[in-house]
């Protein structure tokens, strides 16, 4: 009994609780508000979902983050909520939504969990390209390999100009062309005439045609946005100048004798410091002194008795004036003299063990040499003076040389001085503090004046370091100073705006290059493609944007307009596909670092289709002829045989790239439009990433820079590993301008595939 009257006031109680009474002294509702889940999982696209609401009150609904969606978001009573969200393109993420009374009470939640979304393959999508090329963006030509207009074989300036679409459409904005002056070898660093053009590049293949067929290019090209640049070769001449033959047939007298490095005792001058082009020992000490046959009074007719002495290591040679018998020339000899003008052998007779003699009538305008076989010059067979001493003295003993081997003389010799080669004679501008007053550095500006009017923008510069190898490191800044200034005024004066451009050939460390911009307004970055190895072969990509920036940092501080010039490599290096292991995915990683890089880069002819060779065949094997048609001919002429035939296949010509859309040349012209759209990319400042970058070790495979010029800043990625890296960033990815390879974003985490680049606009 007692237990079921407990049962009975527990039903009563209950009643109450839950509002089953209708007595009137007790409330009707308790408010109350109930959800039919705490969590509500959508997929990434946000489809919709339903929470159910249980309430018997007014309520209201609000949301902890943005991208969630609740409909209705009030209500009073039961409801069926709607729970939305906008696209996921990240990583999976949580909201909250709250539901309360009209009194901010009985708050219930539930979670709202997005799923992450897919990775998004990047599509690079740049801004429209505006028609203003902005790059600086130059492209070195060989113009007797380039193109040939005529079916000579030989590259000449109307095939050039009948190539300015395609190097428009690569987003040049500069050419620099091969040495185009009149010269005796096949590459033009030997000027025979700085003031007219090399015959062979005319299409009458006369000078006169040639200049006219230049005039053109310069003013098509200009047409096209593009500015020519002339290689000057300020070092030497080439031995066939006429001022240097005027010197060879009269040393002494020739009215241009102070245009080259002359001496009749070079060891002597240069020890008195009396020959500022050439230091001796202590400059860096490329070449040698060369003596000039004939001229002069070095040569004697008369009577004379020869002497050899083969005693000792040093041997020697008597040779004395005498009126005794003259003998005919002994045909079993072992030891012969060669006599110079009209050159006749004599063999010497042996009087005694290693004595050798023989009176003879001479009649030479240079002299004579000993020689060793009758039939060879080869194997140090040919003995003759020291250079500066190399003139006999009637009746003493001469010392004789068969390394130098100048011709034994009879009066005062001259000799001449060439850095790199006989060919080749060192031009001489005097003390370099004023070099602008010698008359061979005005005699060469003048004709600097003429291509000026001809339309040219500027000047490369040969063998800027060889000029004055003494005191190199001051005394060529300054002369370079001298020369641009003369240069650019010129360029002024013919009504330019803006300056001449010139860029030099300094092809030494970065510690030594950077002193030359007190002279010039560039100079090449030799050490620039080794950073490009360095990541691409050796994985250190992210020491790239430090270093190269640190490149140009300290151009700026020796000039502050200082325009740092970058490239792969040139006419007298490997081609860079060699050091990149023929890697086709390397050498487009290569040309996109290079054309994301700040500075000015250069494109050698070639490059942009994948070229290899070495110059261990010689030099011409990295100099090879355009492949324009997968079966056309290609302008080899000048090259000879040293052609690599096998490389210049259909695929590699710029026919079959041009329809290969992940073509190299096609990777060039996509990177290049970018840096010619974009002013931060074109012309902008190198920094490193906040995250990725030097210090973090990590991520040795990533270089990863900003470009920044005024409001326009860009982001670049490269990947320089085989694998695929993911990249969490803070920045703002949403702008791909350009890709090369592989890359997608899940949110804002970048998958960057391996050899793969990929440009943000931010
Ligand atoms: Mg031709």
């Amino acid at each position: 009994m007692k237990k079921l009257l407990l049962l009975a006031i527990s039903a009563v109680l209950l009643l109450s609780a839950c509002g089953g009474s209708s007595e009137p002294d007790k409330p009707s509702v308790v408010p109350a508000i109930s959800l039919s889940t705490t969590s509500v999982t959508l997929d990434a696209s946000g489809a919709v979902s339903t929470v159910t609401l249980t309430a018997n009150v007014a309520w209201s609904a609000s949301l902890s983050e943005n991208w969630v969606s609740v409909s209705p978001l009030s209500g009073n009573g039961n409801a069926t909520l709607n729970v939305s969200a906008q696209a996921n393109t990240g990583t999976a993420r949580t909201a909250t939504v709250t539901i309360k009374d009209a009194d901010g009470k009985l708050p219930r939640t539930f979670s709202v969990i997005q799923s992450e979304a897919g990775a998004v393959d990047i599509v690079p999508a740049p801004d429209a390209f505006d028609g203003t090329k902005r790059s600086g963006l130059t492209y070195q030509i060989l113009v007797y390999s380039f193109a040939d207009s005529d079916g000579d074989g030989v590259g000449d300036f109307k095939g050039i100009e009948s190539k300015l679409d395609y190097l428009d459409g690569l987003g040049v904005t500069a050419l620099w062309l091969s040495p185009a002056h009149p010269t005796s070898s096949y590459h033009g660093y030997d000027v025979n005439d700085y003031n007219t053009l090399n015959p062979l590049y005319g299409s009458a293949h006369t000078s006169a045609s040639a200049e006219e067929d230049f005039r053109s290019l310069c003013t098509a090209a200009k047409a096209k946005g593009i500015t020519i640049y002339m290689d000057y070769v300020l070092n030497h001449s080439g031995k066939d100048n006429e001022w240097f033959k005027s010197v060879l047939s009269n040393p002494t007298g020739s009215e241009y004798k102070e245009y080259y490095v002359l001496s009749s005792d070079p060891d002597a001058d240069v020890a008195a410091g009396k020959i500022d082009n050439y230091g001796g020992a202590s400059s860096p000490g490329m070449g040698g002194w060369h003596q000039i046959s004939g001229g002069g009074n070095v040569g004697y007719k008369g009577r004379l008795h020869f002497k050899l002495d083969w005693t000792g290591a040093t041997k020697y040679i008597t040779v004395t004036e005498t009126t005794d018998a003259v003998q005919s020339s002994n045909s079993a000899a072992t030891k012969w003299l060669w006599i110079g003008t009209n050159g006749h052998l004599e063999g010497l007779y042996e009087t005694s063990a290693n004595i050798f003699e023989i009176t003879l009538d001479v009649d030479t305008d240079w002299g004579f040499l000993v020689r060793t076989s009758s039939t060879s010059w080869d194997g140090g067979t040919k003995y003759g003076g020291k250079a500066g001493a190399s003139k006999v003295t009637f009746g003493q003993p001469l010392a004789l040389d068969n390394s130098t081997a100048s011709n034994i003389v009879f009066g005062e010799a001259t000799y001449y001085f060439a850095s790199f080669d006989t060919s080749m004679p060192d031009l001489n501008y005097g003390k370099y503090t004023d070099a602008k007053n010698s008359k061979a550095f005005e005699a060469i500006a003048k004709t600097v004046d003429k291509w000026i009017g001809f339309g040219i923008g500027g000047l490369r510069l040969d063998a800027v370091i060889w000029i004055y190898q003494s005191n190199n490191g001051n005394a060529n800044p300054e002369f370079l100073r001298q020369w641009y200034e003369r240069c650019n005024t010129a360029y002024h004066a013919a009504g330019h705006s803006d300056d001449f451009f010139m860029v030099g050939e300094t092809w030494l460390g970065h510690d030594v290059e950077r002193t030359y911009y007190k002279g010039l307004p560039s100079c090449f970055e030799f050490e620039f493609f080794g950073q490009v190895t360095n990541a691409i072969n050796n994985k250190n990509a992210n020491q790239f944007a430090k270093n190269v920036a640190g490149y140009i940092t300290s151009h700026k501080a020796v000039r502050s307009d200082a325009v740092t010039s970058i490239f792969l490599t040139n006419h007298d290096q490997n081609r860079a596909a060699e050091d990149l292991g023929k890697s086709a995915a390397k050498e487009k990683q290569a040309a996109a670092m290079l054309l994301t890089s700040a500075g000015k880069p250069y494109i050698y002819q070639g490059e942009e289709l994948g070229y290899w060779g070495t110059k261990s065949g010689g030099d011409e094997y990295v100099r090879t002829p355009i492949k324009w048609t997968k079966t056309g001919d290609v302008a080899s002429k000048l090259l000879g045989s040293k052609v690599d035939n096998s490389m210049l296949s259909s695929s590699i010509s710029v026919e079959a790239q041009s329809e290969t859309e992940s073509s190299l040349l096609n990777v060039y012209k996509a990177f290049a439009k970018v840096r010619n759209t974009y002013p931060a990319l074109a012309n902008g400042t190198m920094t490193e990433h906040g995250t990725y970058n030097s210090s973090n070790g990590t991520y040795p495979t990533i270089a990863c820079w900003y470009m920044t010029s005024g409001s326009d800043k860009m982001l670049v990625v490269h990947n320089t590993d085989t694998s695929a890296k993911n990249l969490a960033f803070t920045d703002d990815l949403s702008k791909p301008v350009a890709l090369l390879g592989t890359a997608a974003l899940r949110g804002n985490t970048l998958t960057i595939g391996a050899n793969s680049s990929v440009v943000f606009k931010l």
